[in-house]
């Protein structure tokens, strides 16, 4: 029953941050945001107790952070225009 709705696979969902939020403010786009149906991602300030300044928008950043909900359609991928986003699993 899990398996039919795409649920109970182990996904994995990568992100390139060389190519995404590194000198670019990930706020900016979005877009795998915004086409994940299932809400797979977080956009979020990146972690880090050596942070100087919490504000600076370069440190911002997308995160699979529910790939348990990922139904694999890809359209994040497709939607990502740096190429950054690999699904596999
Ligand atoms: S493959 Fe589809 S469901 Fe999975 S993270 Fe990307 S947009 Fe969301
Ligand atoms: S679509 Fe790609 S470049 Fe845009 S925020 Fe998501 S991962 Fe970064």
């Amino acid at each position: 029953m899990l398996k039919r709705f795409g649920m109970g696979r182990r996904t994995k969902i990568l992100i390139d941050y060389s190519l995404c939020g590194n000198g670019t403010d990930p706020r900016s786009c979005c877009r795998c945001l915004r086409v994940c149906a299932p809400a797979v991602f977080q956009l979020h300030q990146s972690f880090g107790v050596r942070e100087t300044n919490v504000f600076d928008p370069q440190r911002w950043r997308i995160t699979p952070l529910w790939p348990s909900l990922c139904t694999r359609c890809l359209e994040c991928v497709q939607a990502c225009p740096r190429g950054a986003i690999h699904v596999s699993g």
